[in-house]
């Protein structure tokens, strides 16, 4: 990957609002919220439940449209994608982990990372031994032939996280992916995403509101009430991480005035 290719954003939000509509209430998810996300990084979206989290990553997704503001995904803006160039978009160079895993029930657990695999090219033969090889790397190959409604949910958490990686895509946006898992697969988790970006150059955009994921991360971006109230650089910047050197709730951080709460909203 050349400099030019690596600088250029894959996604970035400009200001971007989004307001709710519904039962006759106007609720502000997002309120003026700018990043930039390139490759070779994972960026943590840290904030409270009901900071707007998922529904910055839903707007990254190009899943709904902003109020107000500009998203950009691979160059080009949200608004000038049709609908099916979008959903190809999404389905080549785009992976997602749901905060509700979103799995298909009728399918196995092994048929919902394949089938993420059908524009890849590959044989049957050959997208069922990837899928099989994702499972094993997240330490549930034995659960291949179940169904997800007999699984667990930190089972259905790393199914989801299998299937949200298995088409190499370039950019991977996973809402609260440790959520369901103990403390060490959550970490196993977030160090696959770590490994992802630093190794793989993905770029890598993950939602939590757990702070122990900011030892992974190139950037912190923490949310409140729809802003971005602070913005600080990770431990994971230099390219190496460190999680036995902690890094505390309060550590002092650079401040960022111009991405404070508010812009463009009012
Ligand atoms: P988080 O993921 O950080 O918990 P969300 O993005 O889910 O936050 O929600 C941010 C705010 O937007 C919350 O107040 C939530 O109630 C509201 N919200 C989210 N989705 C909708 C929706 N579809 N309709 C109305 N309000 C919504
Ligand atoms: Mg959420």
């Amino acid at each position: 990957m050349n400099d030019e290719a690596s600088s250029i954003p894959l996604v970035s939000a400009d200001h971007v609002v989004k307001i709710f509509n519904g039962g006759g209430q106007r609720s502000a998810a997002v309120r003026g919220v700018s990043l930039e996300a390139r490759r070779g990084e994972l960026i943590l979206l840290l904030g409270p439940s009901g900071s707007g989290k998922t529904t910055l990553l839903t707007l990254m997704a190009g899943l709904c449209r902003p109020s107000e503001g500009k998203i950009t995904l691979f160059g080009r803006s949200l608004a000038d994608y049709a609908r099916a160039e979008l959903q190809r978009l999404r389905a080549r160079k785009m992976g997602f982990v749901f905060q509700t895993f979103l799995l298909l029930d009728s399918l196995t657990v092994r048929e919902n990372v394949e089938i993420v695999l059908r524009f890849s090219g590959s044989s049957k033969t050959g997208r069922s031994e990837r899928a099989f090889g994702l499972l094993r790397d997240l330490g549930i190959a034995s659960l291949a032939g179940k169904f997800p409604a007999t699984l667990s949910q930190g089972q259905k958490q790393r199914v989801a996280i299998a299937r949200a990686v298995a088409n190499d895509a370039e950019l991977i946006l996973a809402d609260e992916p440790t959520g369901s898992l103990e403390t060490n697969q959550g970490i196993a988790i977030i160090r696959l995403l770590h490994a992802l970006a630093k190794d793989r150059g993905k770029c890598v955009i993950v939602a939590s509101h757990d702070l122990r994921l900011a030892e992974y991360a190139d950037r912190i971006l923490r949310l409140e009430d729809g802003c971005v109230v602070r913005e600080e650089e990770g431990p994971s910047i230099s390219g190496t991480c460190s999680p036995a050197k902690g890094r505390s709730g309060d550590a002092p951080a650079p401040p960022d005035p111009a991405r404070s709460c508010g812009a463009g909203y009012g």
